[in-house]
């Protein structure tokens, strides 16, 4: 038995078997770069669901954490810190917001955005007490806590884990009329992706976020953007909404916030929702931690600095088209924007696994998304050759 397939048995027999992950064990990152434990190298198309946006081990944040880590790394809220709100401010600059509330997980930020929500309407809108509806979108992923879970539309992420939170109604994605009809004088949130990602990388119509947005405006309801996955120059911009103007009254990040390093999330938000938050509402004990700033604010400088959404824009443009230009027999449709793009496998051709599984083989780490989609999103920092380079790999596989 090799290295691998004995950590790969070490992991099957003491871990909870919630993940199928590709049979690869990973020792080492650099760049776009991930190595195993025999050697192998391997790009990767990944970047840990779009954490990995500055690549692994990023030089700057490294400096970044080696230097934090033997300062100060915990203190809770309970207490100052010398880091929290010089990062606070940068995120609230750079987001066009107010204030930002700091957690560490995607789902808890998305918590923090509907208790925000909730909060607001009993407060502002006056919405009669524990009545409050939000809306969100079929397909949609928002994490994976009891209440995310109660209204997802797939059923492998509810079965068992009831009874579920009431309170949310789901709607058809990419459907504006659904929407209009969906608001009554109880909706204080409509809660939606700017891309499905893991629902299989949907891109809704254009102008889609910006009539949604509109009409929340116009009916007194939060437009709340989940840009965990998409934000943060992983579509070409530094957040998709960018695209359409679509300007979120509450929007959450996560994922690339912490650099591939440590988790760090955000919600953020102008002074009229954040408000409603006072001293003791709401908290987190790691959420603001000087480690998270100090990697956060790393993370943030290093996307602006090195104008990785504009690569992101153009290498992913460019790798879209040819990935089309491959023509495949197997592929039915390749969608996305920036560099997270969906490569759907034609039914008739089989689930997208096992061309995963050949694009390991070929070095390239790429996962499956709701069985018929090969998601490609490789690091921001990537380049043209390295595109080719897998471009080369791919074709051998879809051909
Ligand atoms: C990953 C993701 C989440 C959840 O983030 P976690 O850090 O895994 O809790 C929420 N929303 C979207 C769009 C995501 O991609």
């Amino acid at each position: 038995m090799n290295k691998s397939d004995e950590l790969i048995n070490l992991s099957m027999n003491y871990s909870a078997k919630n993940y199928n992950p590709l049979p690869v064990v990973l020792c080492r990152g650099d760049g776009i770069w991930v190595y195993d434990v025999e050697g192998k190298r391997y790009l990767d198309m990944l970047s840990s669901y779009s954490a990995l946006n500055q690549g692994h081990c990023n030089a700057k944040i490294v400096k970044t954490v080696k230097e934090q880590v033997e300062k100060l790394t915990l203190t809770s809220r309970a207490f100052h810190n010398d880091q929290f709100g010089v990062f606070c401010k940068y995120v609230c600059e750079i987001t066009k917001k107010d204030k930002v509330l700091l957690m560490n997980t995607g789902a808890e930020a998305v918590e923090t955005a509907i208790k925000a929500a909730r909060k607001w309407g009993y407060l502002q809108k006056k919405v009669k007490e524990n009545s409050a509806e939000i809306i969100v979108c079929e397909n949609n992923f928002h994490g994976r806590t009891t209440t995310i879970i109660s209204f997802s539309s797939e059923e492998q992420y509810r079965f068992g884990f009831g009874p579920y939170t009431p309170g949310f109604k789901i709607i058809p994605y990419n459907d504006i009329d659904a929407l209009k009809k969906a608001i009554t004088s109880n909706t204080v949130g409509f809660l939606v992706e700017p891309i499905q990602g893991e629902g299989g990388v949907l891109v809704p119509d254009d102008l889609y976020l910006k009539h949604a947005a509109d009409i929340c405006h116009k009916e007194n309801v939060l437009f709340m953007l989940d840009e965990i996955q998409t934000g943060l120059g992983r579509t070409g911009k530094l957040f998709a909404y960018e695209y359409e103007d679509a300007v979120p009254d509450v929007l959450i990040l996560g994922k690339a916030l912490g650099g591939g390093f440590y988790p760090v999330s955000a919600v953020c938000a102008n002074n009229n929702i954040m408000d409603v938050f006072t001293p003791g509402d709401h908290g987190s004990t790691f959420g603001g931690n000087p480690m998270a700033c100090a990697i956060g604010k790393s993370a943030l400088e290093v996307i602006i600095e090195e104008k990785l959404a504009d690569n992101a824009k153009q290498l992913g443009d460019y790798f879209m088209n040819q990935l089309r230009a491959i023509n495949s027999p197997y592929v039915k449709n390749v969608r996305g924007k920036g560099l997270l793009i969906g490569v759907e496998i034609k039914k008739e051709a089989g689930k997208a696994r096992p061309f995963c599984e050949r694009l390991m083989a070929e070095g390239i780490l790429a996962k499956e998304t709701h069985d018929y989609v090969i998601r490609f999103a490789p690091p921001l920092v990537i380049r043209k050759d390295d595109i080719d380079w897998a471009l080369s790999k791919i074709k051998k596989i879809l051909k």
